[in-house]
């Protein structure tokens, strides 16, 4: 008897079901960690020159395929043709990156009395990362790459609704010549292969990126091993416009800043707050923009928003708009198959709407009005959340005084950028622990090891 199921992937443009993909159980996830467990001790002592050429023959085997991985994911999780060329990219770039970290590894000597004290970067062992199903690729690659760069082996457990592009990246990784058991991909359940990460001694690290809910539990499971753990969780993240900003090209980037990828992004700017005396210029700017995003079929390059990943998604996302909510206005949606949701902008909105606090991970963004910059830094901060966010305004100082005063990892001024590879990125509260990306990520896969050698005749 197998413990394996199948799943149906579907494509939540067309609900046509693309291809079955087979569920990992138990017995598959431990011998999984028993294979990532044997071939750590190898992969561990790879010369670092030969871990970084491995490396950026992987990143040039993600490259050389990126058409095909963004047709994957358009077809997979319904994102635009645009977005998931970026998204391939990205996840090129990042094992690039990080194929420079094996020969810069670097410890530190450090005075002492008698000796020498030295200090080395060592892996963690087998590393287990646990992925949603809004980003497959780029949130895989931020884990994996600089976690095997380390000397780690790592085991990804993709969204059982999105595991295609991540079985892609496994098999360009063993194409690029990374030995077989270093890096694996494994479609499961959550509360099987994702739980097993956690409760497996031999995993000795968890990265996961999802809901808050799920997040908390893996923290508390983790607690049992005192295994480290990376968090990224979910956002309620504010914009911030005040007046004497280029109000046009702030109501003209905000529908993009919420609705990219359908609202799905844990740095949605999915509350806009305006600064009372220009509120009303604001949303008649918003309106014709929000009306503009073209919400369609995700292989047209022209399309700016595919649709929600699920019917059950769908379902959750439309209860945050029941009949009678105060919808100012609303872009468009196609009719027919698929799991579409119109942009939807909700103005006015109490600040205890349910609306207002929780994610909705939709294109489903409020406006509310603030006085002054005490009251704007007021309303954004009144969120467990705190992701990302962003400030628009020609006063250098008060870009600056807001930017420090916001309790989020990840801001922008004059812009609605969260992610660049090469920059920290993470949550503050309870959208996260630990940071991933930029030159620090390396922190995070590897554990401090300080040795003192004597010198005395
Ligand atoms: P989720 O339940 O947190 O799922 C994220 C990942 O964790 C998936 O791979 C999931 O597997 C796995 N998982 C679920 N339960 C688990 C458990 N008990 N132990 C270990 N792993 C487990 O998120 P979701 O249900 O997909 O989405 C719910 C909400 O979470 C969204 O509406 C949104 O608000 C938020 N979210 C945030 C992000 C983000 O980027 N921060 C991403 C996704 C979702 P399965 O695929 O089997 O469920
Ligand atoms: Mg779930």
């Amino acid at each position: 008897m197998t413990e394996t199921d199948l799943f149906e992937v579907v494509n939540p443009a067309t609900e046509e079901v693309i291809t079955t993909v087979e569920l990992a159980g138990l017995a598959e996830t431990d011998a999984a960690v028993a294979r990532a467990r044997a071939a750590f001790d190898t992969w561990r002592r790879v010369a670092p020159a030969d871990r970084a050429r491995l490396l950026r023959s992987f990143a040039a085997a993600v490259d050389a395929d990126r058409e095909h991985l963004a047709a994957l994911e358009v077809a997979n999780a319904g994102h635009t043709i645009g977005n998931a060329r970026w998204e391939a990219g990205n996840a090129r770039d990042v094992i690039e990156y990080y194929a420079a970290a094996p020969e810069r590894l670097l410890g530190r000597q450090i005075p002492v009395s008698g000796g020498i004290d030295v200090t080395f970067q060592e892996p963690i062992g087998v590393v287990g990362v646990i992925v949603p199903w809004n980003f497959p690729m780029p949130i895989a690659a931020w884990a994996l790459a600089p976690a095997l760069a380390a000397g780690n082996t790592v085991i990804v457990k993709p969204a059982e609704l999105t595991p295609l592009t991540a079985l892609r990246l496994g098999e360009l990784a063993l194409q690029a010549g990374i030995p077989e058991g270093v890096l694996q991909i494994l479609p499961g359940r959550g509360p099987v292969v994702g739980q097993r990460f956690v409760t497996h001694p031999d995993v000795r690290k968890v990265v996961f990126t999802g809901s808050t809910r799920v997040g908390k539990e893996i923290m508390a499971g983790c607690a049992a091993q005192v295994k480290p753990v990376t968090l990224e969780l979910g956002g309620k993240s504010a914009n911030i416009v005040f007046a004497d900003a280029d109000l046009a090209r702030a109501a003209a980037t905000a529908p993009y800043a919420v609705f990219d990828n359908a609202g799905q992004d844990c740095c949605a700017r999915s509350r806009i707050l305006v600064e009372a005396s220009v509120f009303e210029d604001f949303l008649a700017l918003l309106e014709p923009a929000v009306r503009g995003v073209r919400v369609g079929d995700p292989t047209d390059e022209k399309t700016e928003m595919g649709p929600l990943i699920s019917a059950a998604h769908r379902a959750r996302v439309s209860s945050y708009v029941p009949d009678g909510s105060a919808v100012a206005f609303r872009g468009s949606a196609p009719d027919g198959p698929g799991f579409w949701y119109p942009p939807t902008v909700l103005a006015p909105v109490r600040h205890d709407d349910r609306a207002f606090i929780e994610e909705i991970f939709g294109p489903v963004v409020a406006v509310v009005p603030f006085r002054d910059e005490q009251d704007a830094l007021r309303i954004a901060n009144a969120t467990e959340y705190g992701l990302s966010g962003s400030i628009w305004t020609r006063d250098v100082g008060r870009a600056l005084r807001v930017s420090r005063g916001v309790d989020a990892g990840n801001l922008s001024v004059n812009s609605h950028s969260s992610v660049r590879y090469t920059t920290p990125f993470g949550g503050f509260k309870q959208s996260g622990l630990g940071r991933e990306l930029g030159p620090d990520a390396l922190d995070a896969f590897t554990q401090t090891k300080n040795v003192f050698i004597s010198t005395e005749e």
